[in-house]
């Protein structure tokens, strides 16, 4: 509410007093100086002093007000608002040019012509409408004095099109006339702008909520705090998974780990998230049935905004049916374990990792005693299963991640061991001998042995060289194996590289 002093402020007043009562008692104190009459004058005198200044200061006041009021009057009249000053209820006493303009009245004179009150043209688009309410000739600038200074929205409709205002209103008190002073800005174009961007932003959301639910419904996604405990899953997750979403939440990741995977494997996840980078790779997962399935991971730590890791989101695909493939190519059929393939192509990536991790490197071919005549006796058929059962005996007694365990071809099968030192690698193949041996499959024409047994030769190399080839190993392995034949069989012979 704009409000301007009108009258004499009760401070000058007393100011005006106090000067008056100080003459007097000055005139008082020279009282006895002067005679009777002069004391009147002077009394008088300095009264009348007192009246002019007070009038002076009074005049110079009003015309402040009055350079202020044109000042506001002309930032009014130039505005590009439209500026109305209501008077005596809802009646326009006068409006500026904006005004005029966009009603097509040429002056004040033309526009009460045809109307005296500025709400007949609005209309209500909002509750909170105070001035609407008033329509109809009720007291517009008692409603603003009763709300003080108010603010909503109304429109007017001009050519069949609504223009929508912001109406700002608020009480003049400069003088005795109680006079409202009422601005329209025309904000069509922002509301219009307004609408089209809503209309926008849920066009977009509903068209992003959609492509959540595709993702949500068909990408396995899990969301892990920074200790691996998860706090999201995907419904393609849950599916996939076969765990209820309950049996999940804030369990640790582990829950879904398979024992096939190895332990190598999970440590270089974790160093690599740790560190704040992506992980890349293919994990056998377990399912809430004790199944399995394979996914291929990118794994991302998600950052708070100083940029400290907050925990972990993994996005899978499911690879279950090329890593069935995949595993069938590379698997011999009759007796499970990894075939000839798998073989050529493992020997040549654990010679490499030998060779820059400066680690040291071993192999070992076994070959089941006097096969022949145990097919030649028992019958083939009989010496398939006997060769499936060694196969267990040799894969079982392999102690967990010791080594990758190969079917070479016929009954020679080879083990490439993750990195032992020689003594360690020596009794872990003379582990496996002793287990074929007490296994006790009867093979009467085994020498005098009975059983079943087999024979090993052992490749061990310290220093991995750049010249040494997996040629080199398998002809130094299959001599030392040529060694324990002649040596009587049933043994491992050792050869160094
Ligand atoms: P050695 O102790 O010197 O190894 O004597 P051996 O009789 O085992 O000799 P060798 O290793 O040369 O013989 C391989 C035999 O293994 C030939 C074949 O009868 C048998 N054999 C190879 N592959 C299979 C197979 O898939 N099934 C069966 N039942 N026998 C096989
Ligand atoms: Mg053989
Ligand atoms: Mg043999």
């Amino acid at each position: 509410m704009i409000k301007v002093k009108k009258s004499i402020s009760i401070k000058f007043l007393l100011l005006c007093f106090s000067i008056y009562l100080s003459i007097a008692v000055l005139i008082i104190f020279f009282a006895n100086l002067l005679s009777k009459t002069d004391l009147i004058w002077v009394a008088v005198l300095t009264l009348m002093l007192c009246l002019f200044i007070s009038i002076g200061v009074n005049l110079w006041r009003k015309n402040k007000i009055l350079d202020l009021q044109y000042r506001y009057l002309d930032v009014l009249v130039n505005s590009l608002d439209q500026i109305v000053i209501v008077t005596e209820g809802t009646y326009l006493s006068n409006a500026n040019k904006s005004f005029f303009d966009f009603l097509g009245y040429e002056s004040i004179d033309k526009f009460h012509e045809k109307h005296d009150c500025i709400c007949e043209f609005l209309e209500k688009i909002e509750e909170r409408d105070y001035i609407y309410r008033y329509k109809g000739g009720q007291n517009w600038v008692k409603t603003i004095l009763a709300n003080r200074d108010i603010h909503y929205k109304g429109s007017i409709i001009k050519d069949g099109k609504r223009h929508i205002f912001s109406i700002c209103a608020t009480h003049m008190d400069f003088d005795e006339l109680d006079r409202s002073i009422v601005i329209f800005s025309d904000i069509t174009k922002i509301v219009e702008h307004n609408q089209e961007l809503e209309i926008k932003i849920s066009a977009r959301t509903r068209e992003l909520n959609r492509y959540i639910n595709l993702v949500d419904e068909n990408i396995i996604i899990s969301s892990t705090d920074i200790n691996g405990r998860i706090t999201y899953v995907s419904e393609a997750f849950i599916k996939r998974s076969g765990f209820s979403r309950e049996e999940l939440m804030n369990k640790s990741h582990n829950i879904i780990r398979h024992s096939d995977t190895s332990k190598r494997v999970y440590e270089e996840l974790w160093a690599t998230i740790l560190q704040g980078k992506v992980w890349r790779g293919e994990l056998k997962n377990k399912t809430a049935s004790n199944g399995y399935y394979w996914t291929d991971n990118s794994i991302y730590p998600n950052f708070d905004l100083n940029g400290n890791i907050t925990g972990y989101t993994a996005i899978r695909r499911d690879i279950t049916d090329r890593k069935i493939v995949e595993e069938l190519l590379i698997t011999d059929a009759l007796t499970g374990l990894y075939n000839r393939r798998h073989f050529n192509h493992m020997i040549e990536v654990e010679l490499k990792r030998a060779k820059t991790e400066k680690i040291e490197f071993a192999f070992i071919i076994m070959d089941i005693d006097n096969f022949k005549k145990y097919n030649d006796n028992y019958g083939h058929q009989l010496g398939d299963s006997a060769l499936k059962s060694v196969a267990k005996i040799f894969q079982n007694s392999l102690s967990c991640n010791r080594g990758y365990p190969f079917r070479l071809g016929g009954e020679e099968f080879g083990i490439i061991l993750n990195p032992l030192n020689k003594q360690d690698s020596l009794e872990s193949v003379q582990y496996i001998c002793n287990e074929i041996f007490k296994a006790g499959i009867e093979h009467k024409f085994n020498n005098n042995y009975g059983f079943i047994t087999a024979s090993f030769g052992l490749c061990y190399i310290q220093n991995v060289t750049t010249d040494i080839t997996s040629d080199l190993i398998y002809k130094i392995a299959d001599e030392a194996l040529y060694l324990a034949k002649n040596n009587g069989r049933n043994r491992v012979e050792i050869k160094n590289l």
